[in-house]
């Protein structure tokens, strides 16, 4: 059938980068019988352990392991481009080195894209084992991107994903510096087939995203995919707008009946104190995309290889 690639980030993984290679050739017989070659890639985002020194011990023992380590931390996302970007694969597979993947949907996968879909995409029904508070909040985000942006962003929705040349080839060309790489599956479209399974807890270690992580990435995922925040700051202009005119005709009114005592000190401050909030909170909205744009006309690379095996 072909070349498959398996995308891997990690990110100080060591003890998991054995076990997913364990996992993964214990579907080699599989890969045989339908006449698939297969190469690993393993991207070391910037691990300070030794993530590095374990996969060269695999190198040693299978030639189809690969390693593309970078010279800091870029992200998983970054991560997984360099990936997308260096597999030669007719299909490739993204999947965590934490085994929060199973690898036992693969056959399932291929089966799939043999029947003609171009991408298998996986979601977890459950979050089992994810503290009650950010699954709340996981809950609350997936339901407001569904209302700002016209992008399909599946709740539940994981990297996990098996491609085929065609989509990778769309993913690539969106070369953008801020990538929420959820987003961009959903943009590129494609005929898209949903896997569904229940939560797996990491294997070993811990992690990586932190609560203020997550809420920060999912700023990336509004400003990345939705323009609604902008408008919303345009529309309360607006009606602000509205509401100070009113405001003036009924003080130009009343002044002109009743004179003009010397009062309402505390009515203009609560306005004063409202409006000056209201225009720095749109006024942040601005900036959030002004600071994406920014960092999009630099057109910094999207990472920076150390060493490539
Ligand atoms: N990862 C990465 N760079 C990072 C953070 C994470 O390459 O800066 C990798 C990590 O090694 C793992 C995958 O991304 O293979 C998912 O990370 P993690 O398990 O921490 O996320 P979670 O499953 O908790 O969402
Ligand atoms: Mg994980």
């Amino acid at each position: 059938m072909g070349l498959l690639s398996v995308i891997v980030p990690c990110y100080n993984e060591a003890e998991n980068v054995p076990c997913f290679y364990k996992e993964i050739m214990k579907h080699s017989a599989f890969f045989e019988k339908e006449n698939i070659e297969l190469e690993i890639l393993y991207i070391d985002d910037g691990s300070a352990d030794g993530t590095v020194p374990a996969v060269k011990a695999l190198r040693e023992e299978d030639g189809r392991v690969h390693l593309i380590s970078f010279s800091r931390n870029f992200g998983k996302e970054a991560a997984l481009f360099a990936g997308l970007e260096k597999s030669k694969g007719d299909y490739v597979v993204v999947m965590d080195a934490d085994l929060q993947d199973p690898p036992d949907l693969l056959p399932e996968m291929i089966g799939y894209l043999k029947e003609g879909y171009d991408s298998v995409a996986t979601r977890r029904v459950n979050r089992k084992g994810e503290p009650m508070i950010r699954s709340f909040f996981a809950r609350r985000f997936y339901r407001l991107m569904r209302k700002i942006s016209k992008t399909e962003i599946v709740d539940g929705a994981r990297d996990y994903r098996m491609m085929t040349r065609q989509m990778v080839d769309a993913v690539l060309s969106m070369r953008e510096y801020n990538r929420f790489t959820k987003g961009i599956f959903g943009w590129v479209g494609f005929r898209t087939k949903w896997l569904e399974f229940e939560n797996v807890e990491r294997v070993r270690g811990e992690t990586k995203w932190s609560f203020w992580g997550l809420l920060l990435y999912s700023l990336e995922g509004i400003t990345a995919f939705s323009t609604i925040p902008l408008s919303i700051a345009a529309i309360m202009g607006v009606l602000f707008c509205f509401l100070a005119f009113l405001l003036i005709i009924f003080i130009v009114v009343r002044t002109a009946i009743f004179g003009d005592p010397v009062s309402g000190w505390p009515s203009m401050v609560c306005i004063i104190s409202l409006i000056s909030g209201v225009q720095l909170f749109c006024l942040g909205i601005v900036g959030q995309y002004l600071a994406k744009t920014y960092l999009e006309v630099k057109k910094r690379p999207i990472y920076v290889i150390k060493e490539e095996l």
